[in-house]
């Protein structure tokens, strides 16, 4: 199961742009895309009390398909950004959807690798195969994974959060003007 987000239809078109290019970028760099499917379409009808003008509102419900990201026996399910408004908490496409309210609740922006708090923007849950999950800050990773391509890594976890942020904002998009019906 992945996260459903819903975007009313003036952004609908605009978001699809904007993936659009994300994706080509992305595929130039042999990453693999990230795809928005549209789940459910709803459409809503309103009626101005005053001048009895109707308009129609239609929301789509979409869902984000991808590779999850595994790295050296480690899946990388949420990607946790530290602001200072509090926690911005994403599910990661295409990862196991493990239980996300722990890391809701937490605002400390702990990294199980170097075991500290110092001030870091970003720090993602990983998991095992054996269902361990840890908290690994963002300047972690490479030395948490010792891993040796970390560019493409890095580029992965950048396009993935690119798609998640742009999705994220327009589903805080209200509905707009509508069609006149
Ligand atoms: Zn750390």
């Amino acid at each position: 199961m992945s996260d459903v987000y819903a975007v009313w239809d003036e952004y609908w078109k605009e978001l699809q742009d904007e993936l659009w290019d994300l994706a080509l970028q992305a595929r130039k760099t042999g990453l693999s895309e990230i795809k928005a499917e549209t789940i459910e379409e709803e459409d809503t009808i309103d009626t101005d009390r005053d001048t009895g003008q109707v308009t129609q509102h239609r929301k789509y419900s979409l869902s984000l398909k991808g590779h999850a990201l595994k790295e050296n026996g480690w899946e990388f399910c949420i990607s946790i950004d530290h602001v200072p408004s509090g926690d911005i908490v994403f599910r990661l496409p295409g990862a196991t959807a493990i239980d996300i309210e722990p890391y809701l609740l937490s605002s400390n922006p702990y990294c199980d690798h170097c075991r500290s708090e110092h001030g870091r923007i970003a720090t993602f849950v990983l998991r095992n195969k054996n269902g361990l999950e840890v908290r690994v800050g963002w300047t972690c990773i490479q030395a948490f994974l010792r891993y040796g391509n970390y560019d493409r890594l890095l580029s992965r976890l950048r396009y993935v959060r690119r798609v998640l942020y742009i999705v994220a904002n327009a589903t805080m998009m209200g509905p707009g003007r509508g069609k006149t019906l």
